[in-house]
């Protein structure tokens, strides 16, 4: 495929970029194979490459070429030319990371962050802590080319602003990413405007996921169980969003139960199967529990009522699954969160199993995080890169470096 079906003779420099970064063509030579360009307009191209510090060349040493010839030299992309801000964050708490083009996390913090709060006071704290990651790194404010932002909560991916979200009050609607890239600024001395993605947090860990570990996987589907339930999918490689946003907001499927959602309605998933309705069954029992990781804590310990509640929400997800499984016919299901432990995951088992087409799990593997807490960085991480150095915005970049 040459160059995400660019006609050929008219591939830009952006396309070229793509090809070496994608490792479809990695050599001059096999460039002007891929594009049909011919061998100085590739090396024009290029050389705006190379000026703006986005390739170098490998230290593997010179390859065959594809055309004959002189051995050529391989072309790399360049990921230390800048670095990527990523925050997730969760209902009561948030982690923070630099990473590198490729994904690689620089450094790293945690800690108490109350969605609650409001994105005024929580986006502020943010930019704090980005302040504390670049200073840990010793890496220059200017260095960072863009912020990724995940939320748990639906997103409107034209806005980057949250939609009507159930666990987030006071975000509907709101600025998010002007917030955020002022309080980079503010608390870096920074540049204004840097660049901010904002994507749902199921979304963001089923990409750093599917990208980091099953790259092959053409259908792949997480299911967050945390607080509350949200499911990311991932097909032939782009996240899959709906043309709202909505697209795996599976938490507030009715299941028919009778219980009361924090969004309100009765019935939800979410309102007998997150982490948020185990906790409130275990403190009606009088155990101490309030959210997702009181519960992951007391699970770790194999407190036994915490065990079988888990097992029994997972049953009522697998069911929910069982159709969702059905209509994509994904390769890899993932399940992830805070629930996300044997017992749940034998819950989950059991339902799906019994529910789907033998035909939608002949094939299907179900596994756990490999990512851990660090998925949904590292998919914050992917996006950036990915929109920033996506072919059609390559151009607009090059010109404003004056290259
Ligand atoms: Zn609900």
């Amino acid at each position: 495929m040459a160059a995400r079906g660019r006609i050929r003779g008219q591939a830009r420099a952006g396309d070229l970029l793509e090809l070496v970064r994608s490792g479809r063509a990695t050599t001059r030579g096999a460039l002007q194979q891929a594009t049909g360009l011919s061998r100085a307009t590739v090396g024009q191209r290029l050389d705006r490459l190379f000026r703006a510090g986005w390739l170098r060349e490998g230290a593997g040493g010179p390859v065959d070429s594809p055309l004959g010839g002189r051995p050529s030299i391989t072309l790399e992309f360049d990921d230390e030319h800048a670095v990527v801000l990523a925050a997730d964050l969760d209902t009561r708490h948030a982690r923070a990371a630099l990473l590198t083009l490729t994904g690689e996390i620089l450094a790293e913090r945690a800690g108490i962050l109350v969605v609650e709060d409001g994105p005024d006071v929580v986006l502020g704290a943010l930019g704090g802590w980005f302040a504390e990651l670049l200073a840990k790194t010793d890496r220059p404010a200017r260095s960072v080319c863009g912020i990724g932002l995940a939320v748990p909560g639906p997103v409107d991916s034209e806005t980057g602003r949250v939609v009507q979200p159930p666990i987030m009050p006071g975000w509907d609607g709101y600025d998010i990413r002007g917030r955020l890239s002022g309080a980079f600024a503010e608390h870096t001395g920074g540049p204004a405007g840097v660049p901010v993605l904002v994507d749902n947090d199921a979304n963001l860990m089923a990409y750093g996921e599917q990208r980091t570990g099953y790259p092959d996987c053409s259908a792949f589907v997480l299911v967050k169980v945390s607080t509350g339930i949200g499911a990311g999918v991932v097909v032939d490689g782009s996240v899959f969003r709906g043309i709202d946003g909505g697209a795996g907001d599976i938490g507030h499927i009715r299941v028919g139960a009778e219980a009361l959602c924090r969004c309100g309605s009765y019935g939800c998933l979410a309102a007998v199967a997150s982490g948020w309705a185990v906790a409130r069954r275990l403190a009606g029992a009088g155990v101490e529990a309030a959210s997702g990781s009181d519960v992951r804590e007391l699970l770790a310990a194999g407190h036994p009522e915490a065990v079988g509640l888990a097992r029994e929400a997972g049953r009522q997800v697998g069911d929910v699954l069982a159709t969702v499984v059905t209509l994509l016919n994904p390769g890899v299901l993932m399940i992830a969160g805070d629930l996300a432990g044997t017992p749940f995951l034998t819950g989950v088992r059991e339902l799906l199993y019994q529910r789907a087409l033998s035909r939608s799990t002949a094939r299907l593997e179900i596994v756990t995080s490999r990512l851990g807490e660090r998925a949904g960085l590292v998919g914050a991480g992917a996006l950036v890169v990915e929109h920033l150095y996506a072919p059609e915005r390559v151009e607009e970049r090059l010109r404003a470096l004056g290259v």
